[in-house]
C-alpha cells in the first residue's frame, strides 16, 4: 500500500503489523519472529526494562555530582582539534543560566549541532572552572514535532533481535499510543476501578510503554496484569458455564439402600475425607448436568475406592462406568483392585487390554456395546478408539502425576457422560484456579490408617556398599524391594547414566546372587508385564528393577524399600510418587536415593525429600524450585499464553480476577449486556470462537 493510503485505515486490534508506519514485509516477518502478528500483538509486546530519565530542569537548579537533564539553546560552538584528545564544545542556555558541554573525540558533532538549534542533553554535571559542564552526556536535537525530551530518554526497553532493535520497536508502538482511546476501551466502571484500585486501560498501556515514573509504571503492570487474569478467568468460567447449561447427563441418583450395598463391598470403613469426596461426588451425580470433578489425594489415599464409589453408583442408576488409566499397568492395577472388591458380584467388569486382538477383541466390544458390561477398565487410548457403549454414564480418568494432559475429550452424544479426574499430585492454589479452573475439586487430605513411616535417605557413592548389606538383612526378613532407574539401557554417550537393563544384571548377578531379581520396563510386551507384576505381587520376585513404569499405581504392601538410582535426575513430583509405592503397611520403609550431583537444583530437590513426606508441601517446593512455566504452560490447557501476570506471585490478583470473572458469567452468561461489549471483544480476541461467543458489534 501506498504511505498516502494509511490514515484512511482504522486503526483496530485486529490489523497486521505490517499496515503501520514503519513495517514493511521484512520488518513484519521479523515482528512474526516474536510473535507479533497484529496492532493487538504488539501493544501486548511489553518491555522488559524500563529507563527513567528525570525530568527536565532548568539550568540554575543543577548541581554538580548529580545527573540531570536539561533543555537549552546552543550559543555557540567550538572545536579544540589540535588537543591529544580533540574535543567538541557547546554553550547551551536556557532562560536561567549557561552550561558548557564537551564531547571528547566530539569532531563528527560538527555536522550536526549549530548555535541556534534547541537540544536536550542528559549526564553527570560537574563543575570546571567555576562553570557548570557535562561531560559526553546524551543528547537529542529537539525539532518542532519530535517527542519530547523526557520521552527521548526513558521508556521501555523491548526484547529485540537481530532484524529489530529495541528502538525500533519502540518508535513503531509509539504512535499507536496517540489512538489507545479507541483501541483499549475500558472495561469496567468507574466505581469498580475506584473500589479495587486500578488504573484505567488507556493509561495502563500508555504507562507500560513509556511510563512518566516508577510508581506509574506500577500501577500499569498491576491492571494489566489484573486484566490478563480476569480474561483467563472469564475463559474459564464460560468453558464451564458452556459444559453445565448446555450438556445434559443422566441423573445418578443414590438412596441409603444403594449407599449401603456399596459400602458393603469394602472391608473397612471409609475415612472421613473419602466420605466427604462421595458426598460431594453423589451430590454432582444426581443432577441432569454432568459432572466435572477433581479428585486429588496423594498416593494411597483412597482414591480408587472413591472412584469405585462413583462407578457402582452410575451401574445402580441402568448406566455404565469407563475407568481410563495412562498406563496399562496402570489399568491393571485398579481392575485388580476392582477384582478383590467385586468378588462375587454381579456387575460386569472388563479389562480391557492391547494384547487383545482380532476375533476375541470384537466380540467383547460388541459386549460393551450392548451394554453386557457394566465397568470398563483400560487405558485412556484403548478407551477412545472404537469403543461404543451402550449408555456411558460416568467416565473416571486417573492421571496420576501427569495431571494436565487428560483430554476431557467432549463426546457429542445426547447425554454427555459425569466425568471425575483423579490425581495423585496435590496440585498448589495456583494450579487449581488456572489448568484445573473449570473443574470442581475435592481432596482426599489424610490417607488410611495403619500407614508405616517411611525413613528417606541420600545414599552417596562410598556408602553404596552398606547399603546393599542393608537391604539384603530386609530382603532375607520376606520384605521386597524396588529399584528404579532413570532409563532402560545404557547409551555409548551417556555412560554414567543408570540404566535399569545394565543394573539388573549387576543387581541379579552380582550383588544379590541369593535373590530372585526381575527386570520391568515398558517396552517389554504386555503379557510380560502383566506376568512379572503377578510374581511381584505374589512374592515370588525379591527385587524388581524397573524404569519408571512402576511410578504409577502399583500396590504391593510387602514391598518395603525403594531404591532410585540416579535420584538427581528424577523431579520432585515423580521422586514422591515413586517413593508412594512403600509404607503401604504397617512396617517401617525406606527410600534410598543413589546419586552424585553438583547441581545446587538437584540437591535442593533430594534435601527437600529427606526432610518433608507431606505432598502437598512438597508440590509447592517444586512450583517454586522449577516456577510455575515448566510445571504447566497455559497453552495445553487451550488458555492464552500468559505475558505479563504470573500465577505463583501474582496470587492475589488472580484470586480476585477469579471471583469477579465467575460473579460475571454468574450475572451475564453470554456477556450479552451493552456494558460488557469491550469485554467481550476482547475474549473473542483472545479465544477466538472457542468459547460460543458470538462478537456481534
Ligand atoms: P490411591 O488410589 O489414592 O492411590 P487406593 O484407593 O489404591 O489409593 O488405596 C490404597 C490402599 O489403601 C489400598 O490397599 C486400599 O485397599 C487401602 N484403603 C483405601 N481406603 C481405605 C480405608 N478407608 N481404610 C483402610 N484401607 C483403605
Ligand atoms: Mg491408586
Amino acid at each position: 500500500m501506498k504511505a498516502g493510503e494509511q490514515t484512511k485505515i482504522k486503526l483496530d486490534l485486529s490489523m497486521p503489523v505490517q499496515f503501520l508506519k514503519g513495517v514493511g514485509p521484512a520488518r513484519a516477518e521479523a515482528f512474526a519472529q516474536l510473535g507479533v502478528h497484529t496492532v493487538g500483538d504488539l501493544l501486548e509486546y511489553f518491555p522488559r526494562d524500563w529507563n527513567f530519565a528525570p525530568e527536565a530542569i532548568k539550568i540554575n537548579h543543577m548541581r554538580p555530582g548529580r545527573t540531570a537533564t536539561i533543555v537549552g539553546m546552543v550559543e555557540s560552538i567550538d572545536y579544540q582539534s589540535f588537543r591529544r584528545s580533540p574535543i567538541f564544545e557547546a554553550m547551551l542556555s536556557d532562560e536561567t543560566g549557561v552550561c558548557r558541554i564537551v564531547w571528547f573525540h566530539g569532531g563528527y558533532l560538527r555536522d550536526q549541532l549549530r548555535p541556534g538549534l534547541v537540544i536536550a542533553a542528559s549526564g553527570k554535571v560537574a563543575s570546571y572552572k567555576h562553570q557548570l559542564q557535562m561531560t559526553n552526556p546524551k543528547f537529542l536535537i529537539l525539532g518542532q514535532k519530535g517527542p519530547g525530551a523526557t520521552e527521548y530518554f526513558s521508556g521501555g526497553v523491548y526484547p529485540a533481535t537481530s532484524q529489530l532493535s529495541s528502538r525500533r520497536i519502540k518508535r513503531i508502538i509509539r504512535p499507536l499510543l496517540d489512538n489507545l482511546a479507541e483501541l483499549v476501551p475500558e472495561f469496567y466502571d468507574k466505581g469498580f476501578l475506584r473500589k479495587a484500585n486500578l488504573l484505567g486501560r488507556k493509561d495502563a498501556f500508555a504507562w507500560i510503554h513509556l511510563p512518566p515514573d516508577e510508581e506509574k509504571l506500577a500501577k500499569a503492570k498491576r491492571r494489566l496484569k489484573y486484566d490478563e487474569l480476569f480474561l483467563m478467568q472469564l475463559g474459564l468460567a464460560l468453558r464451564r458455564y458452556r459444559k453445565q447449561h448446555f450438556s445434559s447427563a443422566t441423573p445418578c441418583v443414590c438412596s441409603d439402600e444403594i449407599d449401603s450395598r456399596i459400602r458393603r463391598r469394602f472391608p473397612f470403613l471409609l475415612t472421613q475425607d473419602q466420605d466427604g469426596a462421595i458426598a460431594e461426588i453423589v451430590a454432582d451425580m444426581g443432577r441432569s448436568k454432568p459432572m466435572n470433578r477433581l479428585l486429588q489425594g496423594d498416593v494411597g489415599s483412597g482414591k480408587t475406592v472413591v472412584a469405585l464409589y462413583a462407578a457402582l453408583l452410575a451401574v445402580a442408576n441402568k448406566t455404565q462406568a469407563a475407568i481410563m488409566a495412562p498406563t496399562e499397568i496402570l489399568a491393571g492395577q485398579h481392575f485388580l483392585s476392582i477384582e478383590r472388591y467385586l468378588k462375587s458380584s454381579q456387575v460386569k467388569r472388563l479389562l480391557v487390554t492391547g494384547g487383545l486382538t482380532g476375533k476375541k477383541r470384537a466380540q467383547l466390544l460388541k459386549q460393551i456395546q450392548g451394554g453386557a458390561v457394566d465397568i470398563v477398565v483400560g487405558t485412556v487410548a484403548l478407551l477412545q478408539e472404537d469403543m461404543g457403549f451402550k449408555s456411558l454414564g460416568l467416565i473416571v480418568i486417573d492421571e496420576q502425576h501427569k495431571f494436565g494432559v487428560h483430554q476431557r475429550a467432549e463426546l457429542r452424544k445426547a447425554a454427555t457422560p459425569h466425568c471425575l479426574v483423579m490425581t495423585a499430585t496435590p496440585i498448589p492454589r495456583t494450579l487449581a484456579m488456572t489448568a484445573f479452573g473449570d473443574l470442581d475439586v475435592s481432596v482426599i487430605k489424610h490417607s488410611p490408617p495403619g500407614r508405616g513411616t517411611v525413613i528417606t535417605r541420600w545414599v552417596d557413592p562410598h556408602n553404596r556398599q552398606k547399603a546393599y548389606e542393608f537391604i539384603r538383612e530386609r530382603l532375607k526378613a520376606k520384605k521386597q524391594a524396588y529399584f528404579v532407574y532413570p532409563r532402560i539401557a545404557m547409551l555409548e554417550e551417556n555412560g554414567d547414566i543408570k540404566a535399569a537393563t545394565e543394573g539388573w544384571r549387576h543387581l541379579s548377578e552380582e550383588v544379590f546372587p541369593e535373590f530372585t531379581v526381575e527386570l520391568l520396563h515398558g517396552q517389554m510386551a504386555s503379557a510380560k508385564k502383566q506376568q512379572v507384576m503377578a510374581e511381584f505381587r505374589k512374592g515370588k520376585i525379591d527385587v524388581l528393577v524397573s524404569t519408571v513404569v512402576i511410578e504409577v499405581g502399583v500396590d504391593v504392601p510387602n514391598a518395603t524399600i525403594m531404591v532410585i538410582e540416579g535420584a538427581d535426575r528424577f523431579g520432585l513430583a515423580q521422586l514422591h510418587q515413586l517413593r508412594g509405592r512403600i509404607g503401604r503397611a504397617e512396617a517401617k520403609s525406606y527410600c534410598l536415593l543413589f546419586g552424585q550431583t553438583d547441581s545446587e537444583v538437584a540437591k535442593s530437590r533430594i534435601e527437600v525429600m529427606t526432610r518433608c513426606n507431606d505432598g502437598f508441601k512438597i508440590a509447592e517446593h517444586d512450583l517454586r524450585l522449577r516456577g510455575p512455566g515448566e510445571l504447566f504452560s497455559t497453552r495445553q490447557h487451550g488458555l492464552p499464553d500468559l505475558k505479563i501476570a504470573n500465577i505463583v506471585d501474582d496470587f492475589d490478583l488472580l484470586a480476585m480476577a477469579r471471583k469477579n470473572a465467575f460473579e460475571l458469567v454468574s450475572q451475564d452468561p453470554m456477556l450479552r449486556r451493552a456494558e460488557h461489549k469491550n469485554i467481550r471483544h476482547a475474549l473473542v480476541a483472545k479465544f477466538g470462537s472457542s468459547l460460543g461467543l458470538v462478537d456481534v458489534a
